[in-house]
């Protein structure tokens, strides 16, 4: 039995045998950390009624078991107290996104996690958090090592562990196999629950993820090395220059572009040449995972991370094509997208620079020295500027003081602790800033079209969307197949000056009648390639935007 020998924590003396140890260990797990998938639970299966108390109790019992199986089995002197710490501090963090911000956790979102950056991890503290923490990290790590092990002999110990292990899998099975009637039906319509049921979806995500990481082939496979520029390239002698803005959590319906009612885009809705596509669908729902596949040929059906990480992308097409290619970033990584163009990091904060803070700059930091960048190649150029953009939960964060038009602010992580109102609100501030920022870069390849002669171009993508509370749902990362459209919708938007419409013979009433056409991130690749009418045996005709307005 446990004893309790004194009640303050600071001098907590226990004395447990291991049985009862890992037990308890087991049932604090099932219970303490898994409130989002309890509640899920319930909700699917109609509702705590007395019909439904032998299938919730045979649930719990079976979570218990399995936990109680494995920690049984690592119940080593030298082992059961740092894995049982290491469980309670990560199943925590776990616990604490899941009900916070009703994230769920899978294989991609494990990837998100692991590739992210100091900064961004930084934007999600807060005090919240750390009650989170010391509640359900610390303080049960301070009572499992202020308790004390009575080990039997190693003999008897072995026996008692085969028993134990035995016994708990026979009553999991026994009971799965009793109530398979309900499990099956449950947990096959609402898939959701296995990324709700901590500490097994991230162990299980975590291995997914490494697993794939490290399957991942060494040699990069050439892609489009036949490209070259097509006719329309021959006796052109100005430079052509095309920017593709990439976006950052920009979800399409807070652009007032697309309807929303808030003026969100006073400035690009001003543009003139500029096509704005209303209907377009992101291959992902995280950076890690929309921006290798946006950028690869692959298409959303055919894409794996392997897969995107085995072969060359369209950057890679483009320096085939004799393109001069460079890649700015202002977000955590270009994820593998940039690695044999030129790329530089501008996310770091600039001493001096008005456009940066102490933590970080503002995405117009991008522009900085661009033009002479641009005259100084001799080449035509493709750049991507890679925004900041939305990134949450700390959206106040991602603007100058002059976009903090619309209110009341959300100026914490803890979205909860915000209306909904404010975050909207906050969220917004961060779409018109980067409205003003694709606007300012459309000003700039105006000025230097006008003054230096260059034809140019540009497009707007972002990676994923966001939510922003709609059904308890927060930030982004959704397993795919249960993400909501607001992680899925995107904005994607063309301009083209009028040279370069008329030296690339580009039909803008045809692309403008094409702006509510189904399309997604698939069309990216193939686009681009054609709207600088690159020849090569990688663009598919049927996913190019310009193919039938040239
Ligand atoms: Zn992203």
């Amino acid at each position: 039995m446990i004893f309790l020998q004194r009640n303050r924590l600071a001098t907590l003396k226990l004395t447990a045998n291991p049985v009862i140890f890992t037990l308890a260990a087991s049932i604090f797990l099932a219970l303490a950390y898994n409130a989002t998938f309890w509640n899920r639970f319930f909700e699917v299966t109609g509702g705590v009624s007395y019909k439904n108390i032998p299938f919730y109790v045979a649930t719990f019992l079976i979570m218990v078991l399995v936990f109680n199986a494995f920690f049984t089995a690592i119940a080593f002197r030298p082992l059961i107290k740092p894995v049982l710490t290491l469980i309670f501090c990560t199943t925590a963090f776990a616990a604490y996104f899941m009900h916070r911000y009703g994230v769920r956790i899978d294989a991609a979102m494990m990837q998100n996690v692991i590739e992210t950056n100091a900064r961004e991890v930084a934007d999600l503290l807060n005090w919240r958090m750390a009650m989170f923490f010391l509640t359900l990290g610390v303080v049960p790590s301070i009572i499992v090592w202020r308790t004390k092990l009575t080990f039997p002999d190693v003999r008897r110990n072995l026996l008692i562990k085969c028993s134990v292990i035995g016994l708990s899998l026979i009553a999991a099975i026994g009971l799965t196999v009793a109530f398979y009637k309900h499990f099956a039906p449950t947990f096959r319509q609402h898939r959701d629950l296995q990324f709700m049921l901590t500490p097994i979806n991230y162990l299980w995500a975590t291995n997914s993820y490494l697993k794939r990481k490290l399957g991942r082939p060494k040699v990069v496979a050439p892609l489009g090395t036949d490209a070259v520029k097509g006719a329309l390239w021959h006796e052109k002698t100005r430079k052509t220059v095309t920017v593709i803005v990439l976006g950052e959590t920009a979800r399409a319906m807070n652009f007032s572009l697309n309807g929303y009612a808030r003026n969100t885009n006073p400035e690009l809705s001003k543009q003139a040449g500029l096509v704005n596509f209303t209907n377009v669908q992101s291959c992902g729902t995280a950076t890690a995972e929309s921006v290798p596949c946006m950028f690869s040929s692959l298409g959303r059906n055919n894409y794996s991370d392997s897969k995107a990480k085995s072969q060359q992308g369209l950057m890679d097409v483009l320096s085939h094509a004799g393109f001069d290619v460079l890649w700015r970033n202002n977000n955590s990584g270009c994820k593998g997208v940039c690695d044999r163009v030129e790329h530089e990091d501008m996310s770091k904060p600039v001493a001096g620079n008005a456009l940066c803070t102490d933590e970080e700059c503002y995405d117009e930091h991008l522009l900085d020295g661009l033009p002479e960048r641009i005259r100084s190649s001799k080449k035509d150029m493709v750049i991507v500027l890679h925004q900041k953009g939305s990134h949450g939960p700390t959206y106040w964060k991602r603007y100058p003081e002059k976009f903090r038009q619309f209110g009341p602010e959300c100026a914490t992580s803890d979205l909860q602790e915000c209306s909904s109102e404010a975050i909207a609100a906050t969220y917004d501030n961060t779409i018109l800033y980067t409205d003003h920022f694709v606007s300012q870069t459309i000003n700039m390849l105006r000025r230097m079209e006008k003054n230096e002669g260059i034809d140019a171009s540009l497009i707007y993508i972002s990676d994923h969307g966001e939510s922003l509370g709609e059904n308890g749902m927060y930030l982004h990362g959704a397993p795919y197949r249960f993400s909501p459209i607001e992680q899925r919708h995107v904005p994607f938007m063309v301009w083209m000056s009028d040279s370069f419409r008329s030296q690339f013979a580009i039909d803008a009433t045809c692309l403008a009648a094409r702006s509510s056409q189904m399309l997604s991130h698939d069309n990216l690749f193939h686009s681009v390639l054609g709207m600088l009418n690159i020849k090569t045996s990688v663009r598919n005709p049927a996913l190019d935007l310009f193919h039938a307005c040239t």
